[in-house]
């Protein structure tokens, strides 16, 4: 059912300044983020989609005017198939030459690799095929070393490595602007990332919350349901609730 749905339009939000939010409209989706170079149009794509909603992000972008062709750097959260899968169609959609595509330690592995298994474990009980897109192996700069990214001359992220719902997830927090996208680590309400996953552990999640938690941030714009203008707030509920579900263990 929720295949055929893939062409409709993402909804998309200026949260700031050439700073673009387009929420997830399918299953197994995801948010994604844009940042608009305002000197040359150039775009970056925060987090790829599953691929089958990926024209319906184009349609999006139209309406304010971003060009999907000027997308130059594609920045992943994590390895998961939600956030990644788009980046096989991007990669051919693209005219001008594929995107940079960066990712941390696991997930630019296993994206070099180009391994079905680990891009969709089997616990998530999805079949690829029917998706129809084919995985192949891509060139990924690693941001293990990276202890900043300066995204045209508006931006500078700094990655965290934030392991817990995967064993490649990062946060990418710009201390300036107060943004923080944490991928699937914390989501607004109180909810947080799923720790069952492969590599996935509740400690460990719990101390990459902790860790979010004691940074100043205003734009929480999470990898699935809403954004939010309050994030320290939202971080601070989504660790209380951690805390209290790890003491029944
Ligand atoms: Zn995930």
């Amino acid at each position: 059912m929720f295949f055929s749905s893939g062409e409709s339009e993402k909804k998309g939000k200026e949260v700031i300044k050439n700073l673009y939010y387009f929420s997830e409209n399918q299953m197994l989706d995801c948010n994604q983020y844009i940042i608009k170079d305002s000197n040359s149009d150039k775009l970056a794509l925060f987090d790829t989609g599953n691929g089958i909603s990926l024209n319906g992000l184009f349609k999006g972008m139209e309406k304010f005017n971003l060009e999907y062709q000027n997308i130059t750097k594609v920045f992943l959260t994590h390895e998961h198939v939600d956030h990644v899968l788009g980046l096989y169609p991007l990669f051919k959609a693209l005219k001008n030459g594929p995107p940079e595509i960066y990712a941390y330690g696991e997930t630019a592995k296993i994206l070099e690799a180009g391994k079905k298994a680990q891009i969709c474990p089997d616990i998530l009980g999805i079949n690829l095929d029917l998706f129809g897109i084919e995985i192949f192996p891509l060139n990924v700069k690693n941001l293990v070393n990276s202890k900043e990214i300066k995204l045209f001359s508006e931006f500078t992220f700094q990655v965290y490595y934030t392991p817990g719902h995967s064993l490649g997830s990062i946060c990418y927090y710009d201390s300036n602007k107060k943004i923080l996208i944490p991928g699937d680590l914390v989501f607004t309400g109180g909810s947080f990332g799923r720790y069952d996953f492969p590599g996935g552990s509740l400690s460990t999640l719990i101390t990459s919350i902790k860790n979010v938690n004691n940074l100043d941030v205003k734009y929480l714009l999470p990898g699935h349901m809403g954004i939010s203008d309050q994030g320290n707030q939202q971080i601070a509920l989504s660790y209380r609730m951690i805390q209290s579900i790890s003491s029944f263990y």
